[in-house]
């Protein structure tokens, strides 16, 4: 393979060095006829090391044989400065012991003198192939060498681009494996939220539930009942329809849950709220108001009696027994009604018509249903008026305790007496309990006045005592607010301090519901009271239910028998046998009896002949003002005496 022309060689550059100029000058004029055309010549030896350092001939023809520097020292020369450990020397020599020395320094050719021009010419052209060759294959090789090495270098440069690559790779790996990780928490939280959002959702729904229910019977409660009617109203407005409320309040659920617990006054209050939304239908909406308090929405009626066919269902749902625990027990309900449009136009009115009406069935003897009437309203705003009056009364003490005298039927003397209340009105002039107690009763005054009558009756029989009146008892009427009261036994002890009565002059009246209620705790109080000395007897005896195991478990002194039954045993076989059925009791059970409402002589000389212990009653004595009783006590007992003696 040719890899340089034949101009390469021709321009190759080329010294001559010898010190005769003659040889110079043969050889010099030799190459140039051959085509050499960059030719320098030196005769001086030791110029050849800094020509070639500046020149880097591709060839030196070299004579060995010079003065001062020979062939020999400037080949030394050359080989230090020479750089590819190439010296294209070829050597010029007349003398064969110098050829195999110039060889081994480094020379690569010799020629010998005299010169065969041929051979000259031949091995300066080989020569020159040969370095020209030698020059091409260096700078090969430095080529490949800068190739390997950048070679290497971008081995490197790849192998930390591998590296970067491969820490990048890893970055990116944990960079997904965090996304993944954030993905994950991400759905994660999105469950959780949609949890949160239906469970927020859950409890709102709740919430409103709660809101607009009754918690213990499940029932719509105020809040959505009041809604309904009024949504109801609308409706009835706009179609010319009418609706009825009823308002039901159970009769004697007191009772029951003072006597048998909360947790069974809960259950018959649950049992009932059931009874009553299985009689009325779908569309109607049946409310609990709390406590014993349910209200019925029948939001469309065509006349007001499908109210009463409603209300009639209603108490016969009711009627039979409540199963609760180990007890039967019967609760009746009182039901009133009104009518939209006729009782009212809007819920308030309605509502509190239903209240009023239901409150006149109460009154007129319970378990039944009434309709409300305009006059109702008029009575419940005399109620009203009444209550405030009444508040003002006990203020300024227009209250009098007025007496009447208990008889000893066998003697005739005066054993004690009963003190009455009445209200010294400043217009109605003097009221009996009748046309005020009910109302103090009704809204919690009844405690006070009771109270003052108490206290008013120990001064009065404690003051005739001082003044040496002859000794009697007094007593006086216990409500069953005030029986009930906390602090009822209290306020009797230090009452009885304050005023000096001995315990033993005072009575208590109590009649059976009121015992009866919860007989337990009644024992309880009545012993107390028993041991503290004061007198009991039960009030209207025969008019209410007594359970006669209880009745002897009382601590009980006196049964008083009813005057309803007094007036009429002279002319009612039946009273007559009540009364003489009271006093067989009262002895079997040792206890004193007293007829109250004894009128005539009859009545007196009957009880007398059954030996009735005591009397009362306006054959006596009609009830009187204090300083009256004391004039009659007074002149009664000397008439007594007189009459003794
Ligand atoms: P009560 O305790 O059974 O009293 C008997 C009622 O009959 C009294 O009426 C009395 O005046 C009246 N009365 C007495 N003798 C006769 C009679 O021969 N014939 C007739 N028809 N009535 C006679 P009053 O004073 O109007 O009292 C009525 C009821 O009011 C009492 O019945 C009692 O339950 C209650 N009451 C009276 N005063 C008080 C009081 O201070 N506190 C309380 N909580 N209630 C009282
Ligand atoms: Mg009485
Ligand atoms: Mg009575």
């Amino acid at each position: 393979m040719m890899i340089h022309t034949a101009s390469d060689i021709l321009n190759a550059k080329i010294l001559i060095v010898d010190d005769k100029e003659a040889n110079v000058l043969l050889l010099e004029r030799l190459l140039r006829r051959a085509g050499y055309t960059s030719i320098t010549t030196t005769t001086a030896s030791h110029a050849v090391c800094g020509l070639y350092r500046q020149n880097r001939y591709d060839l030196i023809l070299l004579d060995m044989q010079m003065p001062g520097m020979d062939g020999f020292r400037v080949m030394e020369g050359l080989n230090e400065i020479e750089l590819d450990g190439y010296l294209p020397v070829l050597v010029i020599t007349a003398q064969p012991e110098h050829k195999l020395r110039a060889l081994q320094v480094g020379a690569k050719d010799f020629i010998t003198k005299p010169f065969d021009l041929p051979e000259v010419l031949t091995r300066i052209h080989n020569m020159l192939q040969v370095r020209l060759l030698h020059r091409k294959s260096v700078r090969h090789s430095l080529v490949l060498e800068d190739t390997v090495q950048a070679l290497r270098e971008i081995e490197t440069g790849l192998r930390t681009t591998q590296a970067v690559l491969s820490d990048e790779k890893a970055a990116l790996d944990d960079h997904v494996d965090q996304l993944q990780q954030a993905n994950e928490t991400l759905v994660a939280v999105t469950l959780d939220a949609q949890t949160l959002t239906k469970e927020t959702i859950k409890a709102k729904d709740e919430l409103e539930y709660l809101a607009h229910h009754d918690a213990l019977t499940g029932l719509p409660n105020r809040i959505l009942l009041l809604d309904r009617l009024s949504k109801a109203i609308e409706l009835a407005r706009r179609q010319s329809g009418q609706l009825a409320v009823l308002f039901m309040d159970l009769d004697q659920f007191k009772h029951v849950n003072d006597s048998l617990g909360h947790g069974v006054g809960d259950q018959l209050l649950q049992s009932v709220a059931q009874r009553l939304v299985a009689c009325v239908r779908q569309s109607d909406t049946v409310s609990r108001q709390g406590g014993d308090e349910f209200v019925l929405l029948l939001p469309h009626i065509e006349r007001a009696e499908d109210a009463a066919i409603s209300a009639q269902k209603i108490l016969a749902a009711l009627t039979p027994p409540h199963r609760i625990e180990t007890h039967d027990l019967q609760v009746g309900v009182s039901i009133g009604i009104s009518v939209y449009p006729g009782d009212g136009q809007n819920t308030d009115t309605l509502l509190k018509g239903a209240d009023t009406a239901m409150y006149y069935a109460k009154e007129s003897g319970r378990n039944n249903f009434k309709f409300f009437e305009k006059n109702m309203h008029e009575r419940a705003v005399e109620r009203q008026s009444m209550e405030a009056s009444l508040r003002l009364g006990l203020e300024r003490q227009e209250f009098v305790l007025h007496y009447q005298p208990k008889v000893d039927l066998g003697s005739g003397t005066i054993l004690g007496v009963e003190a009455f209340i009445r209200w010294q009105h400043p217009t109605l002039g003097l009221l009996r309990p009748a046309q005020f107690v009910p109302v103090a009763e009704g809204c919690g005054l009844i405690v006070p006045m009771d109270r003052w009558v108490l206290r008013e009756a120990c001064r009065q029989v404690q003051s005739w005592l001082a003044a040496g009146l002859p000794p009697i008892t007094v007593a006086i009427n216990t409500s069953a607010l005030e029986f009930r009261a906390t602090d009822f036994l209290d306020n009797i002890r230090i009452t009885l301090d304050d005023t000096g009565l001995e315990p033993h002059y005072l009575e208590l009246e109590l009649t059976e519901s009121i015992l009866m209620r919860d007989p337990e705790s009644a024992i309880s109080v009545l012993g107390v009271l028993a041991d503290l000395g004061v007198t009991l007897a039960i009030d209207d005896f025969g008019t209410g239910y007594s359970n006669l195991s209880y009745l002897k478990q009382f601590p009980i002194h006196t049964f008083k028998i009813d005057q309803s039954f007094v007036s009429q045993m002279t002319t009612n076989p039946d009273d007559a046998n009540i009364v003489s059925a009271v006093i067989g009791l009262g002895k079997s059970l040792k206890r004193r009896v007293i007829a109250e409402g004894v009128e005539t002589p009859e009545q007196c000389a009957l009880l007398l002949a059954q030996q009735c212990d005591e009397g009362q009653g306006y054959y006596f004595s009609h009830p009187m003002a204090p300083e009256a009783f004391a004039t009659l006590h007074l002149s009664y007992s000397l008439c007594v005496n007189t009459c003794r003696t």
